[in-house]
Formats: C-alpha cells, sequence, structure tokens
C-alpha cells in the first residue's frame, strides 16, 4: 500500500551533518523525520575521512569553513567530553621539507591567526624532530588543538539524542523527488522498504555528495540557485605495525586537499592519505597503483618508509561545488535568502571540515529554521544558538 504521511521537519541524510541537525532540531522541539537511503548511518563521507579535529589553520578569514571549524571544534570537543565520546587532544605538525615551502608555512600560520587560532608554535627542524623523532623538514608549527575524534561514536551519540528527543532515523527509505507547494511546506516521494509519499514544512537537505542532484530533482527550487556538483576522490594507504608518529603530520596543503597526510587512529594504527584525484561519479574503488605516488610524497617528510610498507586502504569522495580550476568554495547554507522557498535549507560543499564543524552547522541551520520570521525571511547573517 502506498502510505501518505506528514511529518513538520524531514532531514535527507544520516552523515554526520543530517544526524547533528536532527539533534539540534528535536532539541528546540520540533518533530523530526531523518530519510537515510543506506542500511546504516555515515555510510558516505562521514565513515570515509581522516577524522581529525581541525583546529581552524587553513581557511580564508570570515569564511564559513573558517567560522564553524573553530566555533564547531570547542563545541566538539566539550560535547564529546560530557559524553564519553572517543577523542584525543593530540595536536599536530604541518612540515615544510624545504626551504620554497616556507612562505607557504607562513601563509597557513596567518590564517589560521586571522581565524582566532592564536596557539600555533613555530618550530625549526630540531625542535620538530623533539617532537616527532623519525620527521624530516626544515621547519614546521604545532598546532596544540588540533585532535582526533571518532566519527561513528559520535554519529552515534548524536543519533541517541535526537531520538531520545522524539526524532526518528528511516533508513533504507531514499528521497527520489518532491516539489515545493506554493502555499508553503513541500511533498517528497520516498522509495526503498516502505514507498511513500510525505509531506513536511521544513526541509534539510544534508545529502552530502547527492545534496545538488537532490536540489535538481525537488521540482520549484531555482535551478539557478543549485551550484554544480563536482567529485574529487581522496584514496587512504594504512601502515600495519609500528606507527611512525605519535601525532598526525601535515605536509604544506595542495590546491584540492590537505597533501597526503599521516593520521594515527584511535587506537594509534597509522595511515597515509588522502590523495587528490577529480572524477565524474561516486566510486570509492581504491587502486593499489597509486600507492606508488604516496611513497615518494610521504618520503619527503618521513624518509624511513620501507619500500612495499603501504596497503590499499579506502577511499573518500570530496563534495566539491568548485572545479579543479577554480578556487575552493566554501561551505554553502542556503536559507530562502539564496532561493527564495520558505522552510528550506540546502546544504552544499561540505566538505572538510565538516565533520569539525557539524554541531556548529547543526547551530546555524536550527538557528535558521527557529527565527522568528522562519519561514519567510531568514536573517542572512543568523548566529549560531549558545
Ligand atoms: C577524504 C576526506 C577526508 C576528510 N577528512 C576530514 C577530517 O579529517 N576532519 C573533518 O572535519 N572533516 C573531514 N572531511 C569532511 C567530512 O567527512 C564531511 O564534511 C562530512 O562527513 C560530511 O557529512 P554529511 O553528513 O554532509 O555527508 P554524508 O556523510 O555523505 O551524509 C549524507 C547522507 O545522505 C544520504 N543520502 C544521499 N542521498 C539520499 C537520498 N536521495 N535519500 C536519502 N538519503 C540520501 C547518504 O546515504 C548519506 O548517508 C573529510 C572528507 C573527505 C572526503
Amino acid at each position: 500500500m502506498h502510505m501518505r504521511e506528514s511529518v513538520e521537519c524531514v532531514v535527507i541524510g544520516a552523515g554526520v551533518i543530517g544526524l547533528a541537525v536532527a539533534r539540534a532540531l528535536a532539541l528546540s522541539r520540533r518533530t523530526v523525520l531523518v530519510i537515510e537511503k543506506e542500511r546504516y548511518i555515515g555510510a558516505h563521507t562521514s565513515s570515509r575521512n581522516s577524522e581529525i579535529i581541525h583546529a581552524g589553520l587553513y581557511y580564508p578569514a570570515g569564511s564559513l569553513k573558517a567560522r564553524f571549524c573553530v566555533a564547531g571544534r570547542k563545541r566538539l570537543y566539550e560535547y564529546c567530553a560530557a559524553r564519553g565520546v572517543a577523542m584525543k587532544r593530540i595536536g599536530k605538525l604541518v612540515v615544510a621539507t624545504d626551504e620554497t615551502e616556507i612562505p607557504l608555512l607562513a601563509k597557513v600560520m596567518a590564517h589560521a591567526e586571522a581565524n582566532g587560532v592564536d596557539d600555533l608554535e613555530l618550530l625549526d627542524a630540531k625542535a620538530a624532530r623533539t617532537l616527532e623523532p623519525a620527521v624530516a623538514c626544515v621547519a614546521a608549527f604545532h598546532s596544540p588543538s588540533t585532535g582526533l575524534v571518532d566519527s561513528h561514536a559520535l554519529m552515534l551519540s548524536l543519533q541517541g539524542e535526537a531520538e531520545a528527543h522524539g526524532a526518528v532515523v528511516a533508513l533504507r527509505s531514499e528521497v527520489a523527488s518532491g516539489r515545493v507547494h506554493d502555499a508553503g511546506g513541500f511533498t517528497l516521494e520516498i522509495a526503498g522498504d516502505e514507498p511513500m509519499t510525505l509531506a513536511c514544512k521544513i526541509l534539510i537537505n544534508a545529502a552530502g555528495l547527492y545534496a545538488p542532484g537532490i536540489a535538481r530533482r525537488l521540482a520549484g527550487v531555482p535551478s539557478d540557485s543549485i551550484p554544480h556538483d563536482y567529485y574529487c576522490r581522496g584514496v587512504y594507504f594504512t601502515l600495519p605495525g609500528k606507527a611512525p608518529f605519535q601525532r598526525p603530520v601535515y605536509p604544506v596543503p595542495e590546491h584540492a586537499g590537505l597533501g597526503v597526510h599521516y593520521t594515527p587512529d584511535l587506537a594509534g594504527q597509522g595511515r597515509f592519505g588522502p590523495d587528490t584525484e577529480w572524477i565524474d561519479g561516486i566510486d570509492y574503488t581504491v587502486d593499489p597503483k597509486r600507492g606508488a605516488r604516496f611513497y615518494a610524497a610521504i618520503r619527503k617528510y618521513w624518509p624511513g618508509l620501507p619500500d612495499g610498507a603501504l596497503q590499499p586502504g579506502y577511499a573518500g569522495i570530496r563534495p566539491k561545488i568548485s572545479s579543479r580550476d577554480e578556487p575552493a568554495a566554501d561551505f554553502r547554507i542556503d536559507g530562502s535568502e539564496r532561493h527564495g522557498i520558505a522552510g528550506l535549507v540546502n546544504l552544499f560543499g561540505i566538505e572538510s571540515p565538516g565533520l569539525t564543524s557539524s554541531l556548529a552547522i547543526a547551530d546555524y541551520v536550527a538557528a535558521l529554521v527557529n527565527a522568528p520570521a522562519a519561514s519567510s525571511a531568514p536573517p542572512v547573517r543568523a548566529r549560531p544558538a549558545p
């Protein structure tokens, strides 16, 4: 039987962003249904990343990435500490491996300071080796407020709190299409185990890589408000055995990513990645041949990497909204000031530092939705709730 149901808020996507938004809306006494097409939460980008709590070093001052990373990082440490979600404020080193990279190191430090990250420490090679004896560099800086988080434990906690406040997460349910009503509100066609037509007043599109595609399938959303979607895959290679470093070690950033870096997981197991490869569709294949390039990149800062040590790991895909030829785009969190539709929030381009920013993004989305004139004219510069 084809059902018709109605709910106040629908969040599309049970990644870290959709779950954080669902929790924030449920805490503000909204009735929330999360629609997730996969069989479990966090099946896409939220479980295919480096699990770093970023300090906020890289992003242009005033950008949403800078603002949400710094605010989200503080919120995340508090949240995880209060709830026993595994995390570690472990710090990280960013290293210049030759003289030509020193200006880039300085540029990142200047960005970081403009973003309110005031705890960076510039190190000469000797001081860097005191922290990490295996590292090779000409200079480095240490970021003490960088950390690691168990992203799955975080998502389970967000889901649990959302559900404790009445939210429902429907798995194996895919938003196939929908439309915007002139009189306000939306209807969605849901495919999956229980196909149905779902009506809602508030719609949050937190579908990650799929968010622009869903917006295009929502009749009534102006097409010029939907960015082009680009995919940039990053693969990881794991390092079985003894870890070379205690903390994450990063080269200076490159155009589409942060460079092939070293990240220990919370159990101390090391991995390197992600690299950058622009691709046409969502495909998580790890081509073992890409490992060849990793050796050269890693040996710049860890000459001790033995031949044949790396094992193919996993891949993640950055949900880009700028092409390889354009400057990196900021997060886009579009309310009605962007697309003219009351009650709709589209989240586009939530690449790194999206995990770090998740709680701050959720506050911002909840403030947009809960603004007094909600639903006709949310303030353009809505501040996150305290
Ligand atoms: C390689 C890589 C490394 C990264 N490293 C870091 C890091 O170290 N630190 C950091 O802060 N950030 C990092 N990020 C960024 C971070 O992982 C993302 O910003 C974050 O996970 C995005 O979460 P999301 O909920 O928006 O997307 P997702 O986790 O992709 O969730 C979207 C959900 O929507 C669902 N969905 C899609 N279409 C539909 C539909 N039609 N109907 C129903 N459901 C649908 C999907 O199944 C999915 O579960 C990294 C990203 C990448 C790619």
